[in-house]
């Protein structure tokens, strides 16, 4: 019978396939004490497992060419560090000696435990962060249960095949998809998770967040994922199919005319010129952000290297980073945000936590990096090194005040001028600017006019702090609303302060890069976007469909708009 589920949509887009149920690990955690004399075979036992799940990586890793292998090779040795992470294995061993816990009850309790550490983090990213050591234990869980069952592993989709599972790691998608997947439908996960990052840029459709998934839908079962309606339809009726052809016949229709866009410059329909810049994370976002056409990089968030090293990155290995992103985009402007951690700090074994109750109230963004000056100044160090290779911005997150932006710039000349006292070619003065995103910025935008030579409205924060409602509760999703009039009152001052006083504003949030935003923007007087990359083609199109002028022409009635609905029934006629 047809049954629709609802989830969230990751990554865009429709497909058809039998079902590939994966119910969460094989293995069931065997919570029986060990003996004492059963302890030194257990431990052994764990070491095997550990050493297998690594080889597995390894292989996987090997099998990859070409476009996947640059794509998700830095998420799978992601997964190969954390087998390292000292955080994560240390006191595996204690446990099972000590404890006399079994191999997989220590696992569940130290995914337990690290799943719990990064629940707590503010920031959406670091969160997601948890599906990583899930993943990974996961790894280790099925590693353990092929010594005792020798069950084959079951992710092995065939052709035509819709992957359904709790999450999935990023390596097991990279394989899946050279099998021929098709689509896939998590009952967990979340939109911010390196799989969903991943199957944006392979355009692969995926659902998160669709509870009953693994009860509802059966093993080969018939599924349509419709991710562009946030929808998996179980047993589809010939009206879904026919409905699916539609929208494949206009999707390939669509992905023609866009890929003729790649060159094209961003033009409104009275051809004021519009900037689209990338926001950038990894080696493959710089590559489509060149083959789309972007004006530069808007926003590299460092904090993921910080999160890929073992440990904190050295100014060697942060130089090299950012020399590569700057080198790659071949003489455009790349704006590197300085370190954006939540509540947590970084330290030389990995990332430490300090407990505090309000983590987005709490030591965020330019906040922990002032309390960490040696990190700060090795991050400096590493921005202005790499700045000789092209043109670099410096964007400081979580600003305040413009106290916050005084420091960041005395520290900025320190590191330039210790690293010519040590013989190294430093530029003069790098562009210094300000993430819009805590309400007193955005207010106060005129107080920082003299300390920041640009502003980046970062509205997944500022949307998260004028509202009072947190990014990632989805109970208050209807709270969280980029529309309403008191958030667009504070986009638009900051706008028109910066053209009253010449610096140059860009809007970073996710709103930049849905075409859904693209009229209110341009409404409110944006020039200048940053976005995923791969959104960069649907924005600019949207972009050439639209007057700027009539746009600008709505602004006071927006502003003046007393709700959210107010404004979508201003730009209902720009739909
Ligand atoms: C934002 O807050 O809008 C932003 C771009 O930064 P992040 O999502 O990394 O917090
Ligand atoms: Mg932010």
């Amino acid at each position: 019978m047809r049954t629709v589920l609802s989830g969230t949509a990751a990554a865009r887009g429709m497909a058809l396939g039998r079902a590939r149920l994966v119910k969460p690990s094989m293995l069931q955690v065997d919570h029986r004490l060990l003996e004492q004399n059963e302890v030194e075979g257990e431990i052994e036992r764990l070491h095997d497992a550990i050493e297998s799940a690594r080889v597995d990586l390894n292989e996987m890793r090997q099998k990859l060419h070409g476009a996947l292998a640059r794509d998700v090779g830095e998420f799978i040795d992601a997964h190969s560090l954390l087998l390292e992470d000292p955080e994560l294995l240390r006191g595996l061993d204690e446990m099972i000696r000590k404890g006399r816990y079994r191999a997989s009850a220590a696992l569940k309790m130290q995914a337990d435990r690290l799943g719990a550490v990064f629940e707590a983090m503010d920031d959406p990213y670091l969160r997601s962060r948890h599906e990583d050591i899930d993943q990974v234990i996961g790894r280790v869980m099925a590693a353990l249960s092929r010594q005792s069952s020798s069950e084959e592993r079951k992710l092995a989709a065939r052709v035509g095949e819709i992957l359904v599972a709790d999450t999935i790691a990023p390596g097991d998608m990279a394989h899946l998809v050279g099998h021929g997947l098709l689509g896939i439908v998590a009952a967990g996960g979340s939109v911010y998770s390196h799989s969903a990052i991943l199957a944006r840029s392979l355009n692969l459709p995926m659902l998160v967040s669709t509870n009953d998934a693994l009860s509802a839908i059966g093993d080969e079962d018939l599924v349509l994922v419709d991710a562009e309606n946030g929808q998996v339809v179980i047993h589809p009726t010939a009206q879904d199919l026919s409905r699916y052809r539609k929208w494949q016949r206009e999707a390939a229709q669509e992905g023609r005319r866009l890929a003729t866009l790649a060159k094209q410059p961003t033009r409104t329909l009275d051809e004021v010129p519009i900037r689209l810049y990338a926001n950038a994370e990894n080696t493959s976002d710089v590559a489509q952000a060149r083959a789309f056409g972007a004006s530069g990089i808007g926003l590299y968030r460092t904090e993921f290297l910080f999160l890929r090293s073992k440990g904190l990155p050295g100014e060697e290995e942060q130089f090299e980073a950012y020399r590569d992103l700057i080198l790659g985009m071949g003489g455009l402007p790349c704006t590197l945000r300085t370190l954006d951690l939540g509540a947590d700090k970084a330290d030389n074994a990995g990332l430490t936590l300090r407990e505090e109750d309000n983590p987005a109230l709490g030591v965020r963004g330019v906040r922990l990096s002032l309390r960490h000056p040696a990190v700060f100044n090795t991050q400096l160090r590493a921005i202005l090194r790499a700045a000789s290779y092209g043109p670099v911005r410096v964007l400081v997150p979580m600003v305040s005040h413009a106290q916050e932006m005084q420091s960041v710039r005395t520290m900025l000349a320190m590191c330039a001028r210790d690293l010519r006292e040590e013989g190294h070619e430093v530029e003069d003065a790098l562009e210094v600017g300000a993430m819009i995103e805590v309400p007193a910025a955005a207010i106060g935008v005129h107080t920082l006019v003299d300390d920041s030579d640009f502003f980046a409205i970062g509205t997944n924060d500022l949307t998260q702090y004028v509202l009072a409602a947190d990014r990632n509760n989805d109970a208050l999703g209807s709270l969280y609303d980029p529309l309403q009039p008191a958030l667009l009152r504070l986009i638009a001052r900051v706008i028109s302060v910066g053209r009253r006083t010449g610096k140059a504003v860009s809007l970073c949030g996710e709103m930049a890069g849905d075409p859904m935003f693209t009229p209110l923007l341009l409404a409110l007087g944006l020039t200048d976007f940053s976005m995923h990359p791969g959104q960069m083609l649907e924005v600019r199109d949207r972009v050439g469909q639209l007057e700027r002028a009539r746009l600008r022409r709505l602004s006071p009635q927006l502003l003046r708009a007393r709700s959210s609905q107010e404004v979508a029934t201003l730009l209902e006629v720009f739909r």
